[in-house]
């Protein structure tokens, strides 16, 4: 373990996602920011990433998609001053088929091995509905219901409606980008369309060039036909430098590291 510095030195992050790239698209500028205040960021990936996309000429073809996804997600860890990596193997596209009560207690075992103060995960509309990542909210927010007293503060991340449409027309805008560049061909509105009100927006634009970093560690996935590649830093920092996050009702209640944090004018590390 390496010995951490900073103001929230021996603070516990655990941020728990569906797929290589979610951490980095959903909440790439808090992971950064914590780790960079000295908190001890964790990350669990339920999948592999096995049936995304693999766009031409990112990747060595002869090696396996979910090889080649675990080895990028490691890399955007690393940008992001992500710690640990802890990667599980269950079917991505099909996680609401694994046996509900047997990813519940592997979700326990993780936040009980890691001990966090913090978990964070998707809300209750998967980011925009993906099956995927809301057997994921399920599963996370059942364990946490049932650590009881010992559970950690838990916090949904949601995408800001409309956001992503921006991103998507800003990238387009670009002369020297791709007339067709979008986000995985998904329809850009679906992205915090169904969210809840978000209880926390964390204003984390100082990290705003390690999420692009971290995301563009993700090469098969945010290739040039990625409407992400085409934003200009602060054209970034603008669309995508505010996180939000949905306070859950369910495990500890009290304040956390994740609440007080506040934009500062301190170089970055
Ligand atoms: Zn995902």
């Amino acid at each position: 373990m390496i010995p951490r510095t900073g103001p929230l030195a021996g603070r516990r992050l655990l941020a728990i996602f569906a797929h290589p790239d979610d951490e980095s698209l959903a909440c790439g500028g808090t992971l950064a920011w914590c780790a960079a205040q000295g908190v001890r960021v964790s990350l669990l990936c339920v999948t592999r990433g096995e049936m995304g996309q693999r766009a031409p000429g990112t990747s060595d073809e002869t090696i396996p998609l979910g090889t080649i996804r675990r080895g990028e997600l490691h890399a955007a860890a690393q940008r992001l001053g992500v710690e640990d990596v802890i990667v599980f193997d269950h079917p991505d596209g099909s996680l609401n088929g694994v046996d509900e009560p047997q990813l519940r207690n592997e979700m326990i075992v993780a936040i009980r091995h890691v001990r966090p103060d913090v978990v964070i995960t998707f809300g209750p509309d998967g980011l925009y509905w993906h099956p995927d990542h809301v057997t994921v909210h399920e599963r996370v927010t059942e364990a946490v219901q049932q650590l009881g007293a010992s559970a950690p503060a838990l916090f949904y991340v949601v995408f800001a409606p409309g956001v992503m449409r921006r991103v998507v027309e800003t990238a387009r805008a670009n002369p020297d980008a791709p007339p067709d560049v979008s986000l995985w061909s998904l329809d850009p509105d679906a992205f915090g369309a169904w969210a809840p009100a978000a209880t926390l927006v964390l204003d984390a634009s100082a990290y705003t060039p390690r999420k692009i970093e971290a995301l563009r560690c993700h090469r098969t996935q945010v290739s040039a036909a990625s409407a992400l590649a085409w934003l200009t830093p602060s054209e970034a920092e603008r669309l995508l430098g505010h996180e939000h996050f949905v306070r859950a009702a369910t495990g500890y209640m009290g304040p956390t590291f994740l609440d007080a944090l506040r934009p500062t004018s301190a170089p970055l590390p």
